[in-house]
């Protein structure tokens, strides 16, 4: 295949609930698997369900924080830190590469939140690789998502790993905590459809919005579209693979999909 030998794969994956940062599960021991699988990145840019806000920004700070934005977690959640350095550059290439789009640099108010960090504690556990965060512009319909994805992609040749994290079943209201490793067959139908749409064309991923159980599996956006962000980001030639498959309690999808990455390193995670 013709691309070059330093393209780096983009990813999104389904992180579920807080408590896989500290949890031993299947899971986590595949964002493990995953995270020594891939090439080391220069540099991961993630765009989180969690910073869902009215703008586009990036963060830009040298240090950025780790926010604990959830509650009624354990204490030991409250208190972790994922202290990987920020890239104010790499922010301004963001900014750069998003133009005309404007894009507000965020050199204070959020930092890493636990979208990112829950997976990044598996996927590269010592923190020592830059990380940059994308806001979530609600503002905007799903298509412009998409495209922004799409627009995001050449990042790929330049050292950046691309990770979206989301759960494209994400429904609160219908959480079955009796059941932590299984779907309801709603769940189970629409996380197969997603799949099969990922694997044909990725980049006709919103016909998933007609699809009988959508507003099911996403009663609010927010945890849907970071997987719009992936579907654009996938480049001629790319490999789609779905290293990781299933859903916990009921109404969370854990799928997760990575696009150009290696097809052995895969496999083998
Ligand atoms: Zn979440």
């Amino acid at each position: 295949m013709n691309t070059p030998a330093s393209r780096l794969p983009a990813l999104f994956i389904g992180h579920g609930s807080p408590t896989n940062t500290l949890d031993d599960n299947v899971y986590t021991r595949a964002w493990r698997a995953l995270g020594t699988a891939l090439p080391r990145p220069r540099a991961i840019v993630v765009i989180s369900a969690h910073w869902f806000v009215e703008t586009t920004a990036v963060t830009a700070m040298d240090r950025p924080r780790t926010i604990h934005d959830f509650r009624g977690f354990p204490q030991a959640l409250s208190a972790f830190q994922y202290p990987a350095p920020g890239s104010p550059e790499l922010a301004q290439e963001i900014a750069q590469v998003l133009a005309p789009e404007p894009v507000l640099l965020d050199t204070g108010e959020w930092g890493l939140d636990h979208g990112a960090w829950s997976v990044l504690a598996h996927l590269y556990p010592q923190a020592d690789i830059p990380v940059v965060q994308i806001s979530i512009n609600a503002t905007q319909p799903l298509a412009w998502h998409l495209a922004l994805g799409a627009r995001l992609a050449p990042l790929r040749d330049r050292g950046i790993l691309l990770l979206a994290s989301g759960n494209l079943v994400h429904n609160l209201r219908r959480i079955d905590w009796s059941h932590p490793e299984s779907g309801a067959d709603w769940a189970q139908r629409f996380d197969q459809a997603a799949v099969e749409q990922m694997m044909r064309n990725p980049a006709d991923l919103l016909h998933l919005m007609e699809h009988p159980n959508y507003a099911l599996a996403a009663p609010t956006p927010d945890h849907f579209i970071p997987l719009l962000y992936t579907a654009g980001m996938v480049l001629p030639g790319d490999a789609v693979q779905v290293p990781i498959r299933g859903c916990a309690f009921g109404s969370l999808s854990m799928t997760s999909f990575s696009v150009g990455a290696p097809v052995d390193s895969v496999l083998n995670a």
